[in-house]
């Protein structure tokens, strides 16, 4: 097979409901999708959706930009052979990781496609189907966490992860007690603060909280930071934003900053990125879940078809933004939870089928 055309579109993603992190509220992001379009009949679907400029390195704009020097580059290659594309990419450009990822993420959709396998199978079967996940309760007051955390074990999730971060810890600390006081025997919390706290406030919020069940994710802004703080935190240590490369992922579990990693496939090379991560991960009993910034049903089905091959175990979940979305490419086979729990889409590849033109003309075309 052979890659003959590389179309990129641009969508924005009406909110549904509202999103709010340390570092900005989510509005409307700015996705970017590639369709592969080959020699065969078949086409590959990627995507890739920050947030917006922050809180991840990448944005809209610069992952077109690489995709501009990309493009070109991969017509002729051979999209089946995935290894091969990354190489044809690494010798393109430094850089642009999120681009190539859903570039890697097309190329699987391809594979799976051209077997009649879905993506899970290939990389291994599905331990899990549906899908575990875990679901946010964005900052807000005190009453307002609690009551959204009652709402959500109500709704059947297991997996809360309460945002933090932005504002005086004191009033971290208050929302850290009054979900930590509705949470139910079986159910887990994760304290995710996208890098908001000094080192001194992670250690005080932490000691603050030091009788509550808890994980903290990323409280500060840097590994360095995050190392520092780790031998004096009182709960197990999640990295996400700073967990950039697989290197970086060994070197902190083998030296034991984190106890588990909040995964993003664009960040890390797409599906052959996370599945070295997951082998990794499962290798060390780390555990890690299975997410992206944000976007629609072709990297929600991306990353639930990955979730579901990680072992029980060590699976944090696989997140999706289906729950903040007013709407799904694919109405019969997108990704959604149902009682805490995603289905895989039971077609080849990711199994999402885009009506033709759904996206409008391509914004970048090449071939
Ligand atoms: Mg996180």
């Amino acid at each position: 097979m052979k890659i003959t055309q590389v179309d990129v579109f641009a969508k924005r993603l009406p909110m549904a409901s509202g999103y709010n992190m340390s570092s900005s509220p989510v509005g409307d992001p700015d996705t970017t999708v590639v369709a592969l379009r080959t020699d065969s009949d078949l086409t590959g679907w990627g995507e890739i959706c920050p947030t917006g400029p922050l809180p991840q390195v990448e944005h809209a704009g610069s992952i077109r930009a690489d995709l501009d020097l990309l493009g070109p580059a991969l017509i002729g290659t051979d999209p089946l052979r995935i290894g091969l594309v990354h190489d044809t990419m690494a010798a393109t450009m430094d850089g642009g990781q999120g681009a190539r990822s859903a570039v890697d993420i097309a190329c699987w959709d391809l594979l799976g496609k051209s077997h009649n396998e879905r993506v899970c199978d290939l990389l291994g079967g599905a331990r899990m189907d549906p899908v575990s996940t875990y679901h946010v309760v964005p900052i807000g007051t005190p009453d307002e966490s609690a009551q959204l955390a009652e709402q959500l074990q109500d709704e059947g999730h297991t997996k809360l992860q309460l945002k933090s971060g932005g504002r005086h810890i004191d009033e971290d600390i208050d929302a850290v007690h009054a979900v930590a006081r509705v949470i139910r025997p079986g159910v887990d919390l994760f304290v995710d603060c996208n890098r908001g706290w000094t080192v001194g406030e992670a250690i005080q919020v932490s000691g603050a909280c030091r009788d509550l069940k808890l994980a903290m994710e990323q409280p500060c802004a840097t590994y360095a930071e995050c190392a520092a703080a780790r031998t004096h935190l009182h709960h197990p240590l999640i990295l996400d934003e700073s967990a950039t490369d697989l290197a970086t992922i060994a070197r902190a579990i083998a030296t034991g900053v984190a106890d588990g990693f909040g995964m993003k496939l664009t960040r890390i090379g797409g599906i052959s990125g996370m599945r070295a991560v997951r082998d990794l991960c499962e290798a060390s009993n780390t555990p890690t879940s299975c997410d992206d910034s944000w976007g629609g049903d072709i990297i929600a089905a991306a990353c639930v078809h990955v979730g579901a091959t990680l072992r029980p175990h060590l699976s944090r979940g696989a997140w999706i933004s289906d729950p903040y979305q007013a709407g799904h490419y694919d109405e019969a086979n997108g990704p959604r939870i149902v009682d805490g729990r995603i289905a895989v889409p039971p077609g080849p590849g990711l199994g999402i089928t885009i009506p033709e033109g759904y996206f409008g003309p391509p914004i970048a075309s090449f071939s």
